[in-house]
């Protein structure tokens, strides 16, 4: 028998007080005064709430947070390369589970209205296949609660390290979505290769591909400029998503154009968390503007790299705004958007929304508006995922 769950009284997006219906996890019907469900269903009194859809968290590390643990004194030097040695010790030496810290991640990332996340996950020669197995384990365990996407990341580098690019390979075989890559130019020093490698990965397996860039200026510029020809040459249009491209914000107006075009014509989509320890970084507003796909998402928790983040989306949407000195309402809702349908669009997903015939991922925001929900930020009402309440009042229930 279907099972029938009726929200009342909720402002989609902040729009006139409706019932939603939802059967079977679908939405069904959104009116006014709809008949509750029999006995057998649920209702729930959304108190005239904003909804909106689950939170999408774009980009983020399930394998390398210490959440839940006790509070890690961080000492790692100022290099990328001191991060990446400082994590393989500190993480050698606590005997790390990715399993799970994974679901710590998980659990506190429900509790703030996340439905989907894009986790990257390292491979490499000296951990293998070990946090990615974790990671699939905290997957299959939450399946029912947290729609979770898997890139295979090579954090320390490919091509510098012989015998990673066939690790990225079995990853994917063993149930990595993506294929990840890093910093072409500055990692593995020789971009064309490093790109035609994860491309020919990606175009083998018919995946897509999301790839860190932090590279600066012109450098970073270069390497996007790579991307868009792979994906042009492979036919990857519409499954590929550069992460940071801080040189987005570093270039000039004219090549900023030129790359926006390269961006749309390939229907490549950009993440960025608007960063703390970077002062450019890819201007939102322009970039929307021009129809470039956005997403975010909360990339470090709380791990050897940097204490902080606690993985609410919607402190991610203010940090978005206050980084990019936003204080009109509707640029507000733009950064919202971001975090919500630009991060649904990054990764594919499909009947996500407030329409009928979509999946009843839902968060119930407090607050007036929604600019006043990012600036307030209390705790989520009500979190909903397939159609069953997996948070209230700021509390996980699985
Ligand atoms: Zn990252």
């Amino acid at each position: 028998m279907a099972h029938e769950f009726l929200l009342k009284n909720v402002r989609p997006l902040e729009g006139d007080t409706v019932d939603v219906l939802v059967v079977d996890a679908i939405i069904e019907k959104i009116g006014k005064d709809i008949t509750p469900p029999g006995s057998k269903g649920t209702v729930l009194e959304g108190g005239h709430r904003i909804l909106i859809p689950g939170f999408v968290d774009a980009h983020a590390h399930l394998d390398k947070t210490l959440w839940g643990l006790p509070w890690h004194r961080n000492q790692a030097g100022p290099l990328l390369i001191d991060k990446i040695e400082n994590e393989r010790r500190v993480r050698r030496e606590m005997k790390l589970s990715s399993e799970k810290q994974a679901v710590h991640q998980i659990r506190q990332s429900i509790r703030m209205g996340t439905t989907h996340i894009r986790t990257h996950v390292d491979v490499d020669t000296e951990i293998g296949l070990k946090n990615l197995e974790g990671v699939l384990t905290a997957r299959e365990k939450f399946r029912d609660y947290m729609t979770i996407q898997i890139v295979a990341f090579p954090q320390s580098g490919m091509l510098v390290r012989p015998g990673t690019v066939e690790l990225l390979e079995e990853a994917i075989k063993a149930g990595a979505d993506l294929i990840g890559g890093i910093d072409p130019s500055t990692i593995d020093r020789d971009p064309v290769r490093h790109l035609k490698t994860i491309f020919e990965i990606a175009g083998r397996h018919g995946i897509g591909v999301d790839i860190h860039i932090h590279e600066p200026g012109a450098l970073g510029a270069f390497s996007i400029e790579l991307v868009a020809e792979r994906t042009k040459a492979l036919g990857l249009q519409g499954k590929v998503n550069i992460s940071h491209a801080f040189c987005l914000g570093m270039i000039d107006d004219a090549y900023l154009n030129q790359l926006i075009d390269l961006l749309l014509e390939n229907k490549i989509s950009i993440m960025t968390h608007a960063p703390m320890h970077r002062p450019l970084f890819p201007p939102i507003k322009r970039l929307r503007e021009a129809g470039v796909v956005l997403c975010s998402g909360s990339d470090n928790i709380r791990d050897t790299w940097a204490p902080y983040g606690n993985a609410d989306m919607l402190e991610r949407a203010m940090f978005l705004s206050w980084r990019s000195a936003f204080h009109r309402d509707e640029d507000l809702e733009m950064a919202l958007d971001i975090t919500t349908f630009g991060g649904a669009r990054a990764m594919g997903t499909k009947n996500y929304g407030l329409e009928v015939g979509c999946r009843a991922d839902f968060v119930l925001l407090q607050g007036e508006t929604r600019a006043d929900a990012i600036v307030s930020r209390a705790p989520r009402k009500c979190v909903i995922k397939n159609g069953q309440v997996v948070a209230t009042d700021g509390e996980c229930l699985i």
